[in-house]
């Protein structure tokens, strides 16, 4: 798909069923009529970053800074386990020294040895070195998610302070390390961003078929209280315009990616209380349900109005049970749901 083409199907504001038909057909094709379950377990907020739109950055004085203990960690875990779905995310803010990396190494052993190895672990946990990256591969972690943001390096200054912490070569060579480690590796961007248009919304899905990545998890941005992004005064997309500007995108995404995993993301159930449905509708094949302890989630305000904040585990579960019964879709219980796109790219990886 070109350019054009792509701004064009992201303008036309008739098209969203029909792009969600075409989405749908092509992943009922690639990945039949099945999402896999990956619970969120949201170990920290603590982050030693700045990006302007999070709400959780460091300089946000206005929220309690919490930090999961081992036990609450491997519980949520076990949760996961024992309701069959198949694997976790563990994602917080960013850290960087060798505690948390040692710590992060030790509970992934754990968590494997105690599901006898049958939990995935996927990790969320920013910008590392390669070396840390391994470390944790080595440990038992085999997907990692780590969004690009933006594709436009113009655009991402405007998200971000300008400083070495927040630089985007530094951001995409993590993104090479870990396809080059081994890991599933998922990126993706944020959808109606102040400053963004439809043009770069095309470039990100351009980036992302170049860039060959495994997984891909984007949704809609989300104003969130207290940051410098939500006080900028240009004009923003209105929630319903992002909400449909993101069931497109993972629309167009599938098109061209029929093999990828895709994320139904939370911050779309935050948009719309079909959200989630309507993105597995349109493409997507991945849901990740809330793990983290109720107690903790109204903390990890990376936005407002967090969806499902106050469900817990079990209701979570039932809830997108049925959610999927009404869409025809079938959760696949005690699988990991792995990337088949991965395997391609691995196997020319080791002949080239
Ligand atoms: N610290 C790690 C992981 C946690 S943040 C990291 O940054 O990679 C996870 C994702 O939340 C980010 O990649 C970003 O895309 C998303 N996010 C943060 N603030 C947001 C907002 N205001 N609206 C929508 N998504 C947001
Ligand atoms: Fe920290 Fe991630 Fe939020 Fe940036 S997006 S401030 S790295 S938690």
């Amino acid at each position: 798909m070109r350019k054009t083409d792509i701004i064009h199907r992201l303008e036309d504001p008739y098209n969203l069923d029909h792009l969600c038909n075409e989405g749908r057909h092509v992943k009922n094709h690639s990945r039949g009529r099945k999402v896999y379950f990956r619970g969120l377990i949201e170990s920290s907020n603590i982050c030693r970053k700045n990006c302007l739109y999070c709400g959780i950055r460091k300089d946000n004085q206005h929220i309690n800074r919490y930090d999961l203990d081992d036990e609450e960690i491997i519980q949520s875990a076990q949760f996961a386990y024992e309701n069959g779905y198949g694997s976790i995310v563990i994602q917080t803010g960013e850290r960087r020294n060798s505690y948390f990396t040692e710590r992060m190494s030790r509970l992934i052993r754990s968590i494997k040895q105690i599901t006898h190895h049958e939990l995935g672990i996927t990790l969320s946990l920013g910008e590392q070195d390669a070396e840390t990256y391994k470390e944790w591969y080595k440990a038992g972690a085999h997907r990692y998610l780590l969004r690009i943001e933006t594709s436009n390096e113009t655009l991402y200054k405007q998200l971000h302070p300008n400083d070495d912490t927040h630089n985007f070569a530094k951001r995409y060579a993590c993104l090479e390390h870990l396809m080059r480690i081994g890991y599933q590796t998922g990126t993706g961007v944020m959808i109606g961003l102040p400053f963004q248009h439809t043009g770069h919304l095309a470039e990100d899905l351009l980036f992302l078929k170049n860039m060959n990545v495994d997984m891909v998890g984007m949704g809609p941005y989300l104003p969130a209280e207290n940051t410098p992004l939500n006080d900028v005064d240009v004009p923003l997309y209105t929630p319903h315009q992002r909400y449909e500007l993101s069931i497109k995108m993972i629309a167009l995404l599938r098109m061209m990616m029929p093999d990828i995993n895709i994320a139904s993301t939370t911050a779309l159930q935050s948009l719309h209380p079909h959200g989630r449905e309507k993105a597995i509708s349109a493409g997507a094949n991945v849901i990740m349900p809330n793990v983290t302890p109720v107690a903790y989630r109204n903390h990890y305000k990376l936005y407002q109005d967090k969806a499902c904040i106050n469900d817990r585990p079990e209701q979570c579960n039932h809830c997108l049970h049925n959610r999927m019964d009404s869409i025809a879709h079938q959760i696949g219980y005690n699988e990991w749901g792995d990337s088949l796109h991965y395997f391609q790219r691995m196997s020319k990886q080791q002949i080239h």
